[in-house]
């Protein structure tokens, strides 16, 4: 068992830092009141090669882990980027994954040295209107007709679409009513975003602002036989494999907005003076500020835990849920807390607590609810009957 990281990987978060200083609170502050995606730091951490941190450097990447992935990914946000900057790039680091894994040589020589050095732009599309958590259940159609396939159907909170060229996405290629289970007959697209085909309609919501989710309004879009991954009706199968690594980053990012938070906090605790001393003097003031602490590291040592497994090609689903759970409570805890330190003033955008606190709700409810992890660990973990 080994806690601390190595020289390389303190490097990593060395030079994370030092890209992401460039991008201080008042860049963030204006993504968050004016929006606009931060094509600035996509297009730095493109430039420096950490895009395809975990990719294969036959295709551009620097062949790293996922444990260097969540160092990074902890980094931006940790930098006050918060969830503004790490979603700008999180589609980046672990969305190829299936195709990584799963696509054909032919299709990674394609697909993945666009991505790694920024000239692409993915979104990803599995979320459905009418289908929710219940990923099975989804509607959308892809109907083979001879070399392609024609895609038809709605997604919902798609981030990226808006900046987006291309979409890793899931549609059903046989019904439900005729396959065996109904895991199957779902099949994988990494494809072009036709504009001409799928409407992408922006959802104004809470946070994050600089980095759109959207309604896709997908009408006969053709797609090549050759831009589906892997096997026809494989494509949930695929999904599953991508599911840990996006787990661990999300929950990374969650630990270093909490950080953020905390950081912000404790600082205004030692200098804040009010009935003649630092409100950090105060017990009412530190206790939960120190617990936001222990709530962050412990849930830090999960991704740490959950990423090595990853690395090692252990099973890591527990871990990787785990760790998404554990931080995204702690993150939302510490933002709370940061909030009520600040006092009035944790209200004041200036102070920017308030945006980590609406930022914190994203990894609370996505990409997978608290329940469903729940759910997960109950039956999995604890042999308990599936409740859902
Ligand atoms: C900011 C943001 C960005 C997103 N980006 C993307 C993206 O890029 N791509 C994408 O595909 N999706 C994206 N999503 C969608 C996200 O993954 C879903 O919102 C999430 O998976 C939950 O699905 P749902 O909203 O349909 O909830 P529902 O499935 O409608 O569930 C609603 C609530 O009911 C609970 N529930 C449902 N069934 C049960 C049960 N059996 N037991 C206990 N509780 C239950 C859930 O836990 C949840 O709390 C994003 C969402 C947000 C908010």
């Amino acid at each position: 068992m080994q806690f601390n990281l190595t020289e390389d990987q303190q490097a990593i978060v060395a030079a994370i830092e030092k890209i992401c200083a460039r991008f201080d609170d008042a860049y963030w502050l204006e993504r968050d009141r004016e929006g606009g995606f931060p094509h600035e730091l996509h297009r730095t951490l493109a430039d420096a090669g950490w895009l395809g941190i975990a990719m294969s450097p036959e295709y551009g990447g620097a062949g790293l882990g996922m444990t260097e992935a969540a160092l990074m990914m902890r980094t931006i946000s940790g930098s006050g980027a918060g969830l503004s900057g790490a979603s700008a790039v999180h589609m980046n680091i672990f969305g190829l994954n299936p195709v990584q894994v799963f696509g054909s040589e032919a299709q990674k020589q394609r697909f993945l040295p666009p991505l790694i050095a920024g000239r692409d732009k993915a979104c990803f599309a599995v979320t459905e209107p009418d289908a929710g958590l219940d990923t099975t259940h989804l509607k959308t159609q892809a109907v083979r007709e001879g070399d392609h396939y024609v895609l038809s159907g709605r997604k919902i909170w798609i981030s990226t679409a808006q900046v987006a060229n291309k979409m890793l996405i899931i549609a059903r290629t046989t019904p439900l009513d005729r396959v065996q289970k109904p895991t199957d007959g779902l099949s994988l697209f990494y494809t072009d975003l036709d504009r001409t085909r799928v409407e992408v309609r922006e959802i104004e919501k809470m946070g994050r602002k600089a980095v759109d989710s959207n309604m896709l309004f997908i009408d006969n879009l053709r797609v090549p036989e050759e831009d589906r991954i892997g096997e026809e009706g494989q494509g949930f199968h695929y999904l599953l494999h991508g599911l840990n690594p996006e787990r661990i980053l999300i929950a990374a990012e969650a630990v270093g907005l909490g950080q953020a938070a905390l950081a912000r906090a404790t600082s205004y605790a030692k200098e804040r003076v009010v009935f003649g001393r630092p409100i950090g003097q105060n017990q009412a003031i530190q206790h939960p500020l120190a617990q936001a602490w222990m709530a962050l590291e412990a849930a830090n040592l999960m991704v740490m835990k959950a990423a090595t497994l990853y690395d090692a090609g252990e099973p890591c689903g527990a871990e990787a849920n785990a760790a998404k759970y554990l931080a995204a409570e702690a993150a939302f805890q510490s933002c709370q807390t940061a909030i009520a330190t600040l006092g009035g003033m944790g209200y004041a955008k200036e102070y920017h607590v308030e945006r980590y606190l609406r930022e914190s709700m994203i990894p609370r409810l996505a990409p997978v609810s608290p329940q469903l992890i729940l759910c997960f660990i109950a039956e999995k973990v604890l042999g308990l009957p599936k409740s859902y």
